[in-house]
């Protein structure tokens, strides 16, 4: 049985206290007694403990009831957790393996206790440091097909679906935060914003860019009234844990019903990001430019085999709302189903450059910035990449419905790296 106490921030003793008492960890970790507790502290939000024995280990990420990169003055509800929690178990069993196990929530406290991920890093420190991944495009790819199609009206039936979308609209708050931090806050003087030193004429055409943001306001539609399915909500490479042969992804506590571009484009704007971002700490050309090229691999990969996997996933396993079999391939009309898939495969394209170029406007012009910009050391460096990051973001918001795949995406990151600014 769970304590239900009333909630209190835990730390290492007090942790060790409570899941001690849960026989479910102490059959994976031993007797609290030999329990090393340390607290990792480069969330955002949450605290995040490592729980290390000499039986096994485990991750307990517990909500605070404020924002912690912020402070107190940023209220924030406990109510996250749980919707973290059950994201964690949707997406998990979506795509398995690919989600750190859960293995304990204990709403009172709003703690997940999860799968430690080691010898993993985050996925942003390894496109710093300039690591090649060989597998992380397929993994990345083959997540999004699976957890995209099988949260969506193609696979689930009514029941489940309206319910589910249900129980996801209270995640309302992080909804909000999304909504005005993304859509919102990057073409307006918010106080929250923060541009590196030489970027504040940028900011301002931004905020005076009328058809830049005729284009955010369209994609602040479709994000907030298109519930196509259930998404991570926050999939950037912040949120992906890496090994040279395994790609896992964390962080789902955004999660909610909405379109599928958006997780994609979210992680193609960061990739993108993290290929501008390059050129501020390899100094030596050639490395940079093969760096460079496995980054765009990957973006150009992580479409191809998401469109692929959602395509033997279109065949196999439309059994849900938006099936149809009944109305083709049950009468012999599959060139009929194929082409719904084709005009869906456009929108979600469409969508998805909409979303990285837009993502790649607020980690630059808004509040939360990214570890591959921050880590150039030289300012005016810095603000360099941006602004050729920004530039780009610009041409996907405006142009997502002329760019016809992603190695034209490439050819456009290619040369926007190198024009004179
Ligand atoms: P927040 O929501 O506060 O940003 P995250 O879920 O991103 O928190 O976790 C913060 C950090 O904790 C991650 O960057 C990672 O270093 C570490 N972490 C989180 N979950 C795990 C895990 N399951 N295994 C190993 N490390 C983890
Ligand atoms: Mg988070």
């Amino acid at each position: 049985m769970l304590d239900k106490s009333p909630y209190e921030p835990l730390n290492a003793a007090t942790l060790t206290r409570r899941l001690g008492g849960m026989p479910e960890l102490t059959r994976r970790l031993g007797p609290a007694a030999h329990w090393q507790v340390r607290e990792v502290g480069d969330g955002n939000l949450n605290l995040v403990f490592i729980v290390e024995s000499p039986k096994g280990a485990a991750v307990a990420k517990q909500a605070l009831p404020y924002a912690r990169c912020v402070g107190e003055s940023w209220p924030m509800s406990l109510e996250r957790a749980f919707f973290e929690y059950h994201a964690l178990v949707r997406l998990g069993a979506r795509d398995p393996g690919r989600l750190p196990e859960v293995y304990a929530f204990d709403q009172s406290q709003a703690l997940i206790v999860m799968e430690y991920l080691a010898p993993h890093v985050i996925l942003r420190k390894s496109l710093v440091e300039g690591v090649v991944l060989p597998e992380l495009g397929g993994h990345l790819g083959r997540y999004l097909a699976r957890s995209l199609f099988r949260g969506s009206d193609f696979a689930m039936d009514t029941a489940h679906r309206k319910a589910d979308l249900a129980l996801f609209a209270g995640n309302g708050e992080l909804c909000g935060i999304s909504e005005d931090l993304i859509f919102t806050d990057p073409f307006r003087a918010s106080p929250r914003n923060r541009v590196t030193a030489g970027l504040e004429g940028d900011a301002a055409a931004a905020r005076a860019d009328r058809d830049l943001k005729v284009a955010a306001a369209a994609l602040k539609r479709r994000f907030a009234t298109s519930a196509e399915t259930l998404l991570h909500g926050d999939f950037h490479t912040g949120s992906v844990m890496v090994t040279d042969r395994d790609s896992r992804v964390i962080d789902p506590e955004f999660a909610f019903y909405g379109p599928m571009g958006f997780d994609i484009g979210s992680l193609l704007g960061n990739l993108m990001m993290a290929f501008f971002a390059q050129s501020g700490y390899r100094a030596d050309h050639a490395a940079c430019i093969a760096y460079q090229d496995w980054i765009l691999d990957v973006a150009e990969t992580v479409w191809w085999v998401f469109a692929a996997e959602f395509a033997r996933l279109w065949k196999s396993g439309r059994n849900g709302i938006l099936g149809l079999r009944e109305l083709f391939e049950d009468v012999g009309h599959e060139i009929g189903a194929r082409s719904v898939l084709t005009d869906l495969m456009e929108e979600v394209w469409r969508d998805t450059l909409g979303f990285a170029g837009i993502e790649m406007h607020r980690r630059i012009l808004g509040l939360a910035h990214i570890l591959e910009f921050e880590a150039i050391a030289n300012e005016g460096l810095r603000a360099e990449c941006e602004r050729r990051a920004l530039a780009m973001g610009r041409v996907l918001m405006l142009r997502a419905r002329t760019l016809r795949g992603p190695r034209e995406v490439s050819a456009l990151a290619r040369t926007m790296a190198e024009r004179p600014l």
